[in-house]
C-alpha cells in the first residue's frame, strides 16, 4: 500500500513574516489519516482552515487562506515542502497571520520536517489526483496547463524585463530527492525598484537580503544559490499552490509567466473539471511520484 503520511512529533520554529514583518511561531503537529493539511491560529481560538482552494484568501505576492474572517498568509513555501515530502496530514499552528519566511526558500521547512519531526506512515492509502486529459488556463500572456503523465513533472518558464531574467526555463520530474536537492533551496525574489511601492502597500515589510534575492538594475544584490534560482523558485511556488487541490497530483504541469493568482485559479479549475482526472490509490510506478522510494531523505526516518 502507498500509505498516507504524517509527522512523528510536534516541531516548531520562529521567524518573521515576509510581508507583515511580524514575529511568528510556527508549529507542525501530527494528524490522523484523511485529516489533510489544516492551519490553526492559536491567537484566535484555533479555528481550522483546511489547505484547499475553496478557502483561498489573498493572492497578492503570496498565497493566503481564509475562513470566517480568520486568515493565514504566505502558506506556499511550507505547503510545497509538506507536499513534496509526502506529508498528507498535519496541523499547522501559527500565533500570527503569516507563515515565517525563514530564508525565503523551503529548505528550513524541509529540515524541520525531515530532521526534527520525522515522518510516520499511517494505515490508510494515499489517493492521488491523476490527470486523464489536458486542463489549461490562460490569462493574458500567462499560461498554465496540466497534461497526463505517469509522474509529477513540472516545466516552468519565466520572462521578466530584467537582464538576468529575460528567459529561464526548467523541466523537472518532482521526487522527494529532486525537490530537496534542486528546488527547496531556491529563494523568493523581488526587484529593488518595486520595494518602495510594495512597502507603501504594506507588503514586503519583513523582506531583506536575508530572506529574498533582491534584483537591482543589472544583477542580484546577493549571491545566488543556483544560476537559475528564479525559475526554480517558481517551481517551488507552483508545487505549494497546487497543494490546494487536496491530493498529490500525477501529471505534467506546464506554466509560463505564472504567479500565485494564476496557480490558484488553476487549482480551482482542476477541481471544477471533474471529468479530467480521477483519484487513484497507487500509481503503476510508485517510485515515481512525490513520496515513496528508498533513496529519499525521509525514508530512513519512517516509522513502520
Ligand atoms: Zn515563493
Amino acid at each position: 500500500m502507498n500509505a498516507q503520511r504524517t509527522l512523528r512529533r510536534t516541531v516548531s520554529c520562529t521567524g518573521i513574516g515576509l510581508h507583515s514583518g511580524n514575529k511568528v511561531t510556527l508549529s507542525l503537529k501530527p494528524a490522523a489519516a484523511d485529516y489533510g493539511i489544516r492551519f490553526q491560529r492559536s491567537d484566535l481560538g484555533g479555528l481550522e482552515i483546511p489547505a484547499i482552494v475553496t478557502h483561498l484568501g489573498g493572492i497578492q505576492y503570496q498565497t493566503g487562506l481564509t475562513r470566517e474572517a480568520v486568515s493565514v498568509e504566505t502558506v506556499e513555501h511550507l505547503l510545497a515542502a509538506l507536499t513534496a515530502l509526502g506529508i498528507d496530514n498535519a496541523i499547522v499552528e501559527l500565533n500570527s497571520p503569516e507563515v515565517p519566511i525563514m530564508d525565503g526558500s523551503a529548505a528550513p521547512f524541509v529540515h524541520l520536517i525531515v530532521n526534527e519531526a520525522g515522518v510516520k506512515k499511517l494505515a490508510s492509502p494515499r489517493r492521488y489526483l491523476k490527470v486523464l486529459r489536458p486542463i489549461a488556463l490562460t490569462q493574458g500572456d500567462k499560461r498554465i496547463a496540466l497534461y497526463p503523465a505517469e509522474h509529477l513533472k513540472v516545466t516552468y518558464s519565466i520572462s521578466f524585463d530584467h537582464p538576468l531574467l529575460r528567459h529561464q526555463s526548467r523541466t523537472m520530474r518532482i521526487s522527494e530527492e529532486s525537490f530537496v536537492e534542486d528546488i527547496a533551496p531556491a529563494r523568493t525574489f523581488g526587484f529593488l525598484k518595486e520595494v518602495e511601492m510594495l512597502r507603501q502597500r504594506g507588503l514586503a515589510l519583513g523582506g531583506s537580503l536575508d530572506n529574498a534575492i533582491v534584483l537591482g538594475e543589472t544583477g542580484a544584490l546577493n549571491a545566488l544559490r543556483f544560476e537559475d534560482e528564479f525559475v526554480r523558485h517558481k517551481i517551488l511556488d507552483v508545487i505549494g499552490d497546487l497543494t490546494l487541490v487536496g491530493h498529490p497530483v500525477i501529471g505534467h504541469l506546464v506554466a509560463h509567466r505564472g504567479g500565485h493568482a494564476l496557480h490558484t485559479a488553476f487549482a480551482a479549475k482542476i477541481l471544477e473539471e471533474t471529468d479530467a482526472w480521477k483519484l487513484v490509490e497507487a500509481p503503476a510506478d510508485t517510485d515515481a511520484v512525490l513520496v515513496p522510494g528508498a533513496r529519499t531523505l525521509g525514508a530512513a526516518r519512517l516509522a513502520h
